[in-house]
């Protein structure tokens, strides 16, 4: 049996990931210090014979016992507000987090797999982005810790893949939606639906003309479960080009959600992107692959799961206390 390590695992995508690797025939070793994932999204795992938990912050030396044959790094802070929360840590998962399960991978002749983003991009210049532009970052913004952790986890990735002859994969991962998705971190998807349930108005930042482009969670696990057994070691862009402003993504929503509520507009965060849309090409060539499921019935979904969340999650307060992860 092939036993994979799969960081991040509590998280939405990590989460996800960890479903498929088991239903896929693997033993799963999930890794996570709850800093944003939640123990509810892996809870029905707990009772598989092939699903281990390891309570574990990456950034600390990682140790397994025995065989290991793949490592997928999905541990990271991934939310505009969260990299203000907690800005070190965001940076500590991207850079020594990865070199340590690089090194892990090393240690045990392991492919590895790492979830890069769309963000490496930055505000980006050229549209669609495909995988050889360079990018547009503020390397000092609010959003720098993120970028640049992940820009350097590119870095060191392809450093361990041309020094050590490691076997390492790349993805680039652009906006990703669906179930498990934390309701309060402050994403747009979570953000509005939330807002939907408890009555409130939908808070469009800046004028809402930033463009978005929205990737159902079943097509991003595909995609990178595809890309992981393939044999390319370069970034690969996943994501669904399906393109829509944030204003007219705002009204889709109320009227998903029959709510009726208005909208309203707020500040524009810092560095926030002015339009991102992944150029798929070279995921369909390499991998065959393409995303499945439109919007409509993704976002339909994703409510569903919303709507039936227990109370106390729908007026949770706006994030979690990051103070007692933060070490004096
Ligand atoms: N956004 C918004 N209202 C919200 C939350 C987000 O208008 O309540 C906007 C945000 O400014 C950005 C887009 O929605 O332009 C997507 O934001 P998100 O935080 O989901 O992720 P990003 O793509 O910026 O990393």
């Amino acid at each position: 049996m092939k036993r994979v390590l799969i960081t991040g695992a509590s998280g939405f995508l990590g989460s996800h990931l960890c479903d498929r690797f088991v239903n896929e025939g693997f033993f799963v070793i999930g890794m996570d210090n709850f800093i944003t994932g939640d123990y509810d999204n892996i809870r029905h795992l707990e009772k598989n014979n092939n699903f281990q938990f390891i309570e574990h912050d990456v950034t600390e030396f990682v140790k397994i016992e025995g065989q290991l044959d793949y490592i997928l790094h999905f541990a990271s802070p991934a939310s505009p507000i969260d990299y203000l929360k907690i800005p070190i840590q965001t940076l500590k998962v991207g850079s020594l987090g990865t070199h340590n399960l690089l090194g892990l991978a090393k240690a045990k002749n392991a492919r590895i797999l790492i979830a890069s983003t769309s963000e490496v991009y930055g505000d980006p210049l050229v549209h669609p982005q495909s995988e050889n532009y360079y990018g547009n970052v503020n390397s000092i913004g609010p959003r720098g810790v993120y970028d640049e952790a992940k820009r350097f986890q590119e870095s060191i990735t392809m450093a361990y893949h041309r020094f050590h002859g490691l076997e390492t994969r790349i993805v680039r991962i652009f906006n990703t939606y669906g179930p498990r998705m934390r309701l309060n971190d402050g994403r747009v998807i979570p953000a509005f639906m939330g807002q939907a349930l408890r009555g409130e108005d939908l808070t469009i930042f800046g004028d809402g003309s930033q463009t978005r482009s929205f990737c159902y969670v079943d097509d991003q696990v595909e995609g990178i479960f595809r890309l992981l057994f393939s044999d390319y070691s370069y970034p690969v862009n996943i994501g669904n080009p399906h393109e829509i402003s944030i204003k007219d993504f705002a009204f889709e929503i109320i009227k998903l959600t029959n709510s009726n509520q208005k909208v309203i507009f707020k500040e524009l965060p810092v560095d926030d992107p002015s339009q991102r849309q992944p150029d798929i090409s070279l995921a369909k060539k390499l991998l065959d692959w393409a995303p499945k499921i439109g919007r409509e019935e993704g976002m339909k979904r994703t409510f569903e799961y919303f709507k039936n969340l227990p109370e106390e999650k729908l007026y949770k307060s706006e994030h979690k206390d990051f103070s007692n992860h933060i070490k004096k």
